[in-house]
């Protein structure tokens, strides 16, 4: 039977650090801010943007949410990211995805200053993160990197499957991976013998977006196995992508659904805003190093 890597547990140990280093930025004068763009009125993106001002408030962080009309033009968005850019209180921005088609979201992404890019995803970023130099982690997998660490397995010179190429989750967490030494698969829909490859695999990472998707079959006994998955079943449950039932009984750690990379996907975001502040009190225009 696998041990559950809580993500409620671990979650709130880094927002208690998170809160923290804010309560001593405040000492020094500096309140740290996170300000959050949404775009319409998708209920999802709300619902995420509600969580966020929620974290930011339980870790002392000052939240500005940015309520924009789905008729808005990029050059219009544009205009405002600039101005977060040029506003000294602010250390970090957010622009909720999606967008509204009109907008093209790398460029929308590429305008927020690499310092305050707290999402991690500007192309100054992941650039960083590919040639391994300071940066913003994009929260998702920094969260996954946390859970596996916390087990207090050793990463290094392990097969690690990924399963999903998107550039917020499965890429950065590939590359991720491998700047932990891990012998890196990354998984997507054209790969061939999947379930063969998942199933050598001593981490398994699954960001594929469908439930029931990674079954007990795919689970070498004793990997780690980390659902990112958030997918809802025709009954309203939530669910990762993972058949946990199958997986538990042969993994030695698993992720639950809800309750794992959810929860410190969240929190990463939280330790990202203050890293941004304090690296702006210090004058530095980076992130963190890897
Ligand atoms: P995307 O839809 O952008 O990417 C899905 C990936 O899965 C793609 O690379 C796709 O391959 C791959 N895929 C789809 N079908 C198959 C298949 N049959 N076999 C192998 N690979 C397949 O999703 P995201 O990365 O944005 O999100 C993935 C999941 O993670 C979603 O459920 C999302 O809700 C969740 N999520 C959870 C977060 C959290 O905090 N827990 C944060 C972000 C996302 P291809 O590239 O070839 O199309």
């Amino acid at each position: 039977m696998a041990e559950i890597i809580s993500g409620k547990v671990l979650a709130a140990r880094i927002k208690a650090q998170a809160a923290q280093q804010a309560a001593k930025l405040r000492e020094k004068g500096i309140s740290v801010r996170l300000a959050v763009i949404i775009v319409g009125e998708n209920p999802a993106s709300k619902a995420y943007v509600r969580g966020k001002a929620k974290d930011c408030a339980e870790c002392g962080i000052l939240s500005d949410v940015l309520e924009l009309p789905q008729s808005i033009t990029e050059s219009e968005l544009l205009g405002k990211i600039e101005q977060l850019n040029q506003d000294d209180r602010v250390h970090g921005i957010l622009v909720q995805l999606p967008l509204p088609p009109q907008i093209r979201e790398q460029s929308v992404i590429n305008a927020i200053l690499p310092q305050k890019d707290v999402d991690g995803f500007t192309d100054i970023n992941t650039g960083r993160l590919i040639s391994g130099e300071e940066c913003f982690l994009p929260c998702t997998p920094a969260g996954c990197i946390e859970m596996l660490k916390s087990t207090g397995m050793q990463i290094a010179g392990k097969d690690a499957v990924v399963i999903g190429r998107s550039n917020i989750v499965g890429k950065p967490a590939a590359l991720m991976l491998c700047a932990e030494n891990a012998t890196v698969t990354l998984c997507h829909s054209h790969t061939e013998n999947l379930k063969e490859k998942c199933a050598a695999a001593d981490i398994l990472i699954a960001a594929v977006g469908k439930a029931g998707f990674v079954t007990g079959d795919m689970i070498k006994p004793g990997a780690v196995v980390i659902d990112v998955g958030i997918n809802r079943t025709a009954d309203g449950t939530l669910c990762g992508d993972v058949v946990f039932d199958e997986a538990e009984p042969k993994a030695s750690y698993i992720t639950p659904v809800p309750g794992g990379v959810g929860l410190m996907t969240r929190a990463m975001l939280m330790m990202n805003t203050v890293r941004a502040a304090r690296n702006q009190a210090q004058g530095r225009g980076d992130g963190e190093k890897r």
